[in-house]
This record gives structure tokens, C-alpha cells and sequence, in this order.
């Protein structure tokens, strides 16, 4: 490795707001955002300023999200670069819609179709123009929920019962995830079946757990292995709703509400602020350990993987508040 290849790539975070939804107006919510036209720049209120490498205001279409922000990481992966791409902002934000999580084939020319479908087209088409060598693609697809891992493509394999996946770190392999479900595809249609199977096995989890997707981390991974025993990889995260979660105990006679922060969300967030700093001077002690979130992205969030953050906010200035702390989240990220 060259001193050049050394040097950390920086996060790249994208600010995705979403159009006012009908329940919103409605209510009678107002827009509390403005962007600034021309410039990667959202106002809030009238005053605070806020500039990250993308800004992407509610007219913008999914096609150009993948187009501008997206697409760039996925040249990298087949020169074997990692790369991950998060979707962070409170439940009801647009992480979903962004990354294709309730994506069916139903769905699959409509301009609505979100960042993993189109990834997993763009994939198949690159493929087709590295044909010198030989190159085969896994997936799997995964649920954090209470620092359990469980399995979206094998379901009933993990319902009802601990999870017997776990994650170890292999000197030459790096990060493993033992006991996992991982499918060799031929084809994006095969793909984007994965994909498919995966979301409805997480929306029936939801039902059955009142709503915990809003407190699951969804994990869509592909891995491709080049002939020349390049192995790269890509995860493509739908995180969990960054709203303090209230969380409601019985004790005693009376039920007692606590406020808890998503573990994974937690040490992400200091994962990602480390590696600014490692990017910045160069040293530093990144706390990968201290989430599955973060041991399981390890290999590939920060050094010399290639991330970006798409942080999605609601335009009400009845969200004001989740907003601006998304706001300062993605902040921190860069
Ligand atoms: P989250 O996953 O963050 O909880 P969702 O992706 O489920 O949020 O989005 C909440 C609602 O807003 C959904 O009805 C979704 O279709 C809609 N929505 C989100 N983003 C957009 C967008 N960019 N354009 C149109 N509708 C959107
Ligand atoms: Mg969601």
C-alpha cells in the first residue's frame, strides 16, 4: 500500500429532504426549510445555515439521488474498493423510500424505485464490461434489532429463537458473519428477488413486534469476487429512526416512561466523528466494538472504504426539532 492509498476517504454525506406528506398538510404543517438554489445549502427558520456535499430538496428524484451521490461508489467497488451506504433521519423521514426497503417487482420501471434496486441494475451492467475477468456476486440481507442479528433471508430461522448468527473477524477475510444466509446470484433479477424476500420478511417481523422496524438497523449486502481474488463488498443500510425512543416499564403500580438512545445509532455516530479526526490528523482510536451496527461495518466504514450518509429530514416545522438534530448529525459527519 502506498502512502497515497493510506490516507482516509472522508465520509460524504447527502441531505435528502422529503416533500410534505398528506397526513403533514393536513394538520396544517408548514415548510420550515428553504435551499438555497445552485448551492449544497438548507436554511432552517430563518437564520442557521447548514452545508453539506449534497443537498437534495423534495422535488428531487430518485434517479438523481442515485445518479449524483450513489453511482460514484460503485465504480470504486470493482477497482475493490468497500463501500457503504447508511440512510440515517427519524421514522417518517424517507430512509425507506430512499433505499428501495419496500421495493416489489411490481415496481420495477417506476420512477419511485429506490437506491438498491438501481444499484443492483448498475452492478449488472458494470459486470458486463469487466467480461476479462471472471467475477462471481453474493448477497445477504440482515436485521439489527435489540443487538440481535437476524436473518431476512431465511426468516424462520431466527424467529422465536436466539439468533445463533454472530460475527467474527478473520485476519484475511475480514469481518465474518458466521451462521448467515448468503446466495450466490446470476442475474439482477435474482437480486432484486433477494431484495424482495428480505422486505416482506421485515415488514411481517414489524406487525409482530409493533413497528420495530422503526428500531432495526436493515443490512442489504453485496459482496462480488473478482477472479484476481479481489474481494469487495457493499452494504447498503436502512438505520434505525433516530428519535429518542420512548420506552414504556411497568413498575410497580404505574408505568414509568425512560428515554433510550439506539445503541447502534450511538456508537456509529462516534465511529464516524473518530474517523474525521483519524482523517484529519491522522491518528486516533476508532470504536468500532462497541455496537453489531459498527463491528459489523468495521471493514468497510472508513480507511479506505468509500461511505455516504444520505440524512433524511421531513420539511415540517412540526419535525423541527428531529430535523436539526439530523441536521447536526450529518454535521459531525463530515
Ligand atoms: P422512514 O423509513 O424514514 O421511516 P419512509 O421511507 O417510510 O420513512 O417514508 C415515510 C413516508 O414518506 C412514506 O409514505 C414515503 O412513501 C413518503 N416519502 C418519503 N420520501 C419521499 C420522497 N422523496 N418523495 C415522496 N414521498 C416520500
Ligand atoms: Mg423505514
Amino acid at each position: 500500500m502506498t502512502k497515497e492509498d493510506d490516507k482516509s476517504i472522508p465520509v460524504r454525506v447527502a441531505l435528502r429532504c422529503r416533500p410534505l406528506v398528506a397526513k403533514e398538510i393536513n394538520e396544517g404543517c408548514q415548510t420550515c426549510l428553504t435551499f438555497v438554489p445552485g448551492e449544497p445549502q438548507v436554511v432552517v427558520g430563518t437564520e442557521k445555515a447548514f452545508t453539506y456535499d449534497y443537498v437534495f430538496d423534495p422535488t428531487t428524484e430518485q434517479e438523481e439521488v442515485f445518479n449524483s451521490a450513489v453511482s460514484p461508489l460503485l465504480c470504486g467497488l470493482f477497482k475493490g474498493y468497500h463501500a457503504t451506504v447508511l440512510a440515517y433521519g427519524q421514522t417518517g423521514s424517507g430512509k425507506t423510500f430512499s433505499m428501495g426497503g419496500t421495493y416489489t417487482s411490481a415496481q420495477e420501471n417506476e420512477p419511485t424505485v429506490g437506491v438498491i434496486p438501481r444499484v443492483v441494475r448498475m452492478i449488472f451492467q458494470e459486470r458486463e464490461k469487466h467480461t476479462d475477468c471472471e467475477s462471481s456476486l453474493i448477497v445477504s440481507y440482515l436485521e439489527i434489532y435489540n443487538e440481535e442479528i437476524l436473518d431476512l433471508l431465511c426468516p424462520s430461522a431466527s424467529k422465536d429463537k436466539p439468533s445463533t448468527i454472530n460475527i467474527r473477524e478473520d485476519p484475511k477475510e475480514g469481518i465474518k458473519i458466521v451462521g448467515l444466509t448468503e446466495r450466490q446470484v446470476m442475474s439482477a433479477h435474482e437480486m432484486v428477488g433477494c431484495l424482495e424476500l428480505g422486505n416482506s420478511a421485515r415488514t411481517v417481523g414489524s406487525t409482530a413486534m409493533n413497528a420495530a422496524s422503526s428500531r432495526s438497523h436493515a443490512i442489504f449486502t453485496i459482496t462480488l469476487e473478482q477472479s484476481d481474488n479481489v474481494v469487495s463488498k457493499l452494504h447498503l443500510v436502512d438505520l434505525a429512526g433516530s428519535e429518542r425512543q420512548k420506552k414504556t416499564k411497568a413498575e410497580g403500580d404505574r408505568l414509568k416512561e425512560g428515554i433510550s438512545i439506539n445503541r447502534g445509532l450511538l456508537s456509529l455516530g462516534n465511529v464516524i466523528s473518530a474517523l474525521g479526526d483519524e482523517s484529519k490528523k491522522g491518528t486516533g482510536f476508532v470504536p468500532y466494538r462497541d455496537s453489531k451496527l459498527t463491528r459489523l461495518l468495521q471493514d468497510s466504514l472508513g480507511g479506505n472504504s468509500h461511505t455516504l450518509m444520505i440524512a433524511c429530514i421531513s420539511p415540517a416545522d412540526s419535525n423541527i426539532e428531529e430535523t436539526i438534530n439530523t441536521l447536526r448529525y450529518a454535521d459531525r459527519a463530515r
